[in-house]
């Protein structure tokens, strides 16, 4: 048997930190990541044969669970007939149509192929059609990897953006205003400064990159009145909340009910059922600024891969509202069972939910998190020993503690039983830490 440490090992040699994408990587947490070989359901196996409950769903798209009948079938079936075209094909039209039916405002849809390209594609139309320059995002939250959006945070007062990563100038970043998240004066102090400059807000529907940092009561329609003021355009990043924080599976990370909606979205994740796709959609008039139709210029020779196509279509078919209320229901069971674990542990925490995507902050009761400032001030060394915990007890949790969790269709009264039946144990080594 090939063992995680000598896979670990021959992909360190021959990839940065052994992985494709930072997240995946044990940094954090430490010690040597599991790899894994399969997934079903709820459960993922590692290459030494030892199977964990999930929750990080393959870090959103797995709604329905890993290997879910119909998307598998959907898959088979198109790849039967090609696995791409380089021309326009039907199944395009079918996702596009589907989002379209849940999500108002989403008049028209462009499809690329991930999450990053999305964003950065939303704020290149976003210039290009209001013919401003300034985009304002909010610190802690994240829109993919495109140079301009790495800005750093700033804390509350608006900065104009650093540079967050090595290899970023700050000439990319400058036309970036970074301010603390649900600050609603440092909000108009932007405008007040720079209305006439600011081509868009980007936000996440319901932030999920510094743990999951839930809007304040009428933050977003605030976002939406101020962009509209101004003649600015609200980008509503629901890469991670698209089709998983919903009304009955309908579009509803907050507007739906407040009745405004955003003039782009973009979306990943999900609409791409574990393929990669993503997308971005928005009112008619703007995404016409697109090429071909008009001067903002996006392509991919991936985009509207049709086994994507198929495999999207296919989750968003059969994401019904008794999927999003088995998964709201097994999300509650974890959390509420988490915060237990946690109380009788002693451990000081808050447990941030919206819908069925929570996480946990350690040592912050006192503040709540409202804003990345308190979300990086918590007691993050406690989470080592607490995923390390889990992972023992055959629970796979996202290896930060700055990631939602991710339940799914398929956790069933077994898998969250197994989850809660690890978590005082896991709860008493955050204790220790
Ligand atoms: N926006 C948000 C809100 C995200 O959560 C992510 C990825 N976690 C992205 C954009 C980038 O998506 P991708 O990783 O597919 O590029």
């Amino acid at each position: 048997m090939t063992t995680n440490q000598q896979l670990f090992d021959a992909a360190s040699d021959v990839m940065p930190g052994g992985v494709n994408s930072p997240v995946r990587a044990f940094g954090s947490v430490g010690g040597t990541p599991a790899f894994m070989v399969s997934a079903e359901g709820s459960r993922l196996t590692d290459a030494e044969g030892k199977e964990y409950i999930d929750l990080v769903g393959s870090w959103g798209p797995a709604l329905l669970g890993h290997k879910h009948p119909a998307v598998i079938d959907a898959v088979h079936a198109a790849v039967d007939s090609g696995l791409g075209f380089g021309a326009s094909h039907p199944s395009e039209t079918r996702l596009a149509e589907l989002v379209r039916s849940r999500v108002p405002g989403a008049e028209m849809i462009r499809m690329v192929s991930t999450g990053t390209e999305a964003t950065m594609t939303a704020v290149r139309l976003a210039r290009g059609a209001t013919g401003r320059k300034l985009v304002v995002k909010f610190a802690g939250c994240y829109h993919g990897h495109s140079d301009g959006l790495l800005a750093a945070a700033g804390s509350g007062v608006a900065t104009l953006g650093l540079p967050g990563t090595a290899g970023v100038t700050e000439a990319q970043t400058s036309e970036t205003i970074v301010i603390g998240y649900n600050d609603r004066a440092a909000l108009e102090q932007v405008f007040a400064d720079h209305g006439e400059d600011i081509a868009a807000v980007i936000t996440e529907g319901v932030p999920a990159n510094m743990g999951v940092v839930p809007p304040q009561e009428g933050f977003n329609a605030f976002i939406r009145e101020i962009t509209q003021k101004h003649g600015a355009l609200m980008i509503f990043d629901e890469v991670m909340t698209g089709f998983r924080i919903t009304e009955a599976g309908q579009w509803g990370a907050s507007g739906r009910q407040e009745g405004w909606t955003p003039d782009l979205f973009t979306f990943g994740k999900v609409i791409g059922g574990g393929m990669p796709t993503a997308a971005l959609a928005g009112r008619r008039e703007i995404m016409e600024h697109l090429a071909p139709t008009g001067p903002v210029y996006h392509a991919g020779t991936l985009s509207g891969n049709p086994v994507a196509m198929a495999a999207g279509a296919a989750t968003l078919e059969h994401a019904t509202a008794e999927v999003y209320q088995h998964i709201d229901s097994a999300a509650e069971a974890v959390a509420t069972g988490l915060g237990e674990a946690l109380d009788a542990a002693g451990v000081d925490h808050t447990i941030q939910k919206a819908g069925s995507l929570f996480s946990l902050a350690f040592g912050t009761s006192a503040t709540g998190v409202h804003d990345y400032a308190q979300a990086g001030a918590q007691e993050a060394f406690r989470y080592g020993p607490f995923f390390h915990a889990m992972l023992e007890a055959g629970v796979f949790l996202p290896p930060s503690v700055f990631e939602a969790w991710f339940l799914s269709a398929a956790h069933d009264d077994a898998a969250v039983e197994q989850i809660l039946q690890a978590l005082p144990g896991a709860a008493r080594a955050a204790a220790a830490a």
